[in-house]
């Protein structure tokens, strides 16, 4: 049940055993915070830092989030919630051209949705790495001045030549001796848009012969002439993302730096690049440390930001939250609740080994989820009329026999649902059979069922077109066998068919999405990932549903029985006029 796991203790992880001992050794304990960002002599000015620990979750504002963004959200807020912190949601938007306000205002947005919030001690916490900028350009200089940084004029390729390999060693640039007052020079010269993008680059002085690669000087500014969206032309050069990711952690007091693992080759420098500013007294220890994960795989799932965009720009899907697509737009909107994807990211923990998770898991969440909490509906989706042919016999001239059932089977508080059985109703196609196979139970000539919340009937036979096409099924109602009354019982049935009348019952438009990959490794070897595209990713039929749905509201979720899960498009779905999306079905297809 979702409540109980919300409560429940989360399982342990090798995070949660760092921050643990942290805690008790009193590592952060001596961190003061002066209620922003800022460099060491900004901070000693503030109390003590209220938060016991700082955690960030820090996108790039040039995409919208999807399922694996959702693992590192619910792990980084989730460890600042469970350990008396707070994560800032930080805006890592460093890089000039790409960023955009739609992109910022989505993943706002995603990750409220989601139940999470930055706010914490009086702080707000939405920060944005642009705003760092004149620090970053400051701290540049101050390793220039400790003979820490110097500009290189190699050509790109030089650079990429004299980098070496894993077997080989790098070799030094010509350029990595000159004087700290020459390397000044150039740098403001630089800054000063005097050069030419690309002529030259700042770079980290360092080791050109160490094993990890990352290590061989590598770059810390570079020259380029684009307008940001927050900085405007202020700036025609721009910090590498290496050099501005740690500057960002340690401004903002964060503690854990938690990234994925394709950064642990990247922590050295992240090291050295705090340690020199704060021999250069810019920051204060203790300095934040980084920490990697193992990042989601989802099988059936695309988590590329390019590959998504591909989908959206060459209308494989209709956009970032078409209900197919791994974005939270496209979950939230496709049935998903935040509940369901924090279960989600519990299940699955963290580790530091790379694994695929199977798809199954993520909707085996959802409806762990949602069985607790949707109301339940009946709808037909595939209807064929059913024609209850003794109907003026046992009720006269009145065309409605009311019924009931409980909006959720084991939830009584959330009250009872009714609806009227009428002389026609709307049954599944696949509910009659003329002539029956082998331990079918359902409709066939001669044989019992039970009507769900209705009475036993028994079929009679069934009506055909010119064509041979069953258009109605015949049946009479069983006397005295309704659900709820001492009779139900007298009579006993295997087949227990779902309905919705044909005279008080709603057509509606449903859209039954399935995977949107064939393949589990959609993308895998350089695969063109566009080649498993599944043709049957979406079906769009008018189905029959209950009358209490027909002002379903926008957002709304119910377990269609024996179908699954639906929710009410939040797009598409009308006042009077609710268009119903497949979340999920009530059991997995896939499984083989
Ligand atoms: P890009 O290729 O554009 O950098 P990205 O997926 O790294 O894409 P970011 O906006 O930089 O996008 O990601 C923000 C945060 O989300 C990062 O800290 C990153 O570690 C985390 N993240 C991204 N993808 C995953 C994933 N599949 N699993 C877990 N965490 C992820
Ligand atoms: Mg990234």
């Amino acid at each position: 049940m979702s409540e109980d796991n919300n409560t429940a203790t989360p399982a342990s992880n090798f995070l949660r055993q760092i921050i643990e001992r942290d805690l008790a050794s009193g590592t952060y304990a001596s961190r003061r915070w002066a209620h922003s960002p800022g460099e060491a002599s900004h901070q000693a000015g503030g109390d003590a830092d209220p938060a016991r620990i700082r955690t960030r979750f820090p996108p790039e504002p040039n995409g919208y989030l999807h399922i694996g963004h959702a693992k590192s959200i619910c792990l980084n807020f989730g460890l600042a919630r469970d350990y008396d912190g707070v994560c800032h949601l930080r805006f890592d938007d460093t890089n000039p051209e790409k960023e955009e306000q739609e992109y910022v205002d989505s993943i706002t947005d995603s990750v409220r949705w989601l139940g999470f919030s930055w706010a914490g001690f009086g702080d707000t916490n939405l920060y944005f790495a642009s705003n760092y900028f004149d620090f970053m350009y400051r701290a540049a200089e101050a390793l220039i001045q400790s003979g820490h940084a110097y500009v290189d004029q190699q050509t790109a390729e030089q650079m990429r030549v004299n980098r070496g390999s894993l077997t080989q060693a790098g070799t030094d640039s010509p350029w990595r001796n000159r004087s700290k007052d020459e390397n000044l020079a150039l740098f403001r010269a630089m800054r000063d848009g005097q050069h030419e993008d690309g002529a030259m680059i700042l770079r980290a002085k360092i080791d050109m012969a160490s094993p990890n690669i990352n290590l061989r000087d590598p770059a810390i500014y570079r020259i380029k002439r684009a307008t940001h969206h927050n900085t405007g032309d202020k700036w025609c050069i721009y910090p590498m993302y290496t050099f501005a990711h740690p500057v960002e952690d340690a401004l903002e007091n964060v503690t854990h730096s938690i990234c994925t693992l394709e950064f642990e080759d990247q922590r050295p420098f992240y090291d050295w690049v705090l340690a020199r500013l704060s021999d250069a007294g810019l920051l204060a220890h203790p300095l934040p440390k980084q920490y990697e994960f193992a990042r989601l795989n989802l099988t059936y799932v695309i988590t590329s930001k390019r590959k998504l965009m591909q989908l959206v720009t060459e209308h494989h899907v209709d956009g970032w939250d078409d209900p197919r697509m791994p974005t939270i737009v496209g979950l939230r909107r496709r049935g998903y609740t935040p509940e369901s994807i924090q279960l989600f990211a519990e299940r699955i923990g963290v580790s530091k080994a790379d694994s695929w998770i199977d798809y199954s898991t993520l909707e085996g969440c959802l409806r762990d989820d949602l069985d607790a909490k949707a109301a339940r509906a009946m709808a037909v989706l595939d209807p064929v009329r059913l024609k209850l042919s003794n109907w003026q016999a046992l009720f006269g001239t009145s065309d409605a026999e009311p019924c009931s059932a409980p909006v959720h089977p084991h939830h009584e508080a959330m009250g009872r649902r009714s609806f009227n059985l009428t002389p026609e109703i709307f049954i599944e196609r696949e509910d009659f059979m003329e002539t029956p196979s082998k331990g079918y139970h359902r409709l066939f000539p001669g044989n019992l069922s039970r009507l769900k919340y209705g009475y036993v009937i028994r079929c009679t036979g069934c009506e055909k077109d010119a064509t041979g096409q069953i258009i109605s099924v015949l049946a009479e109602i069983v006397p005295d066998t309704k659900s709820g009354t001492p009779g139900a019982d007298s009579v006993k049935v295997k087949g227990v068919i779902t309905w919705v009348s044909a005279i008080q019952g709603v057509a509606v438009e449903v859209r039954l999405y399935d995977r949107l990959f064939t393949e589990a490794h959609p993308d895998a070897g350089g695969r063109d990932f566009l080649d498993s595209l599944n043709p049957d990713s979406r079906k769009v039929i008018t189905a029959w549903v209950e009358p209490g749905l027909e002002n379903a509201a926008a957002g709304a979720g119910y377990q269609f029985e024996r179908h699954g899960y639906f929710v009410a498009d939040c797009r598409d779905t009308k006042p009077g006029k609710p268009v119903f999306n497949r979340a999920v079905t009530l059991k997995d297809s896939w499984q083989k």
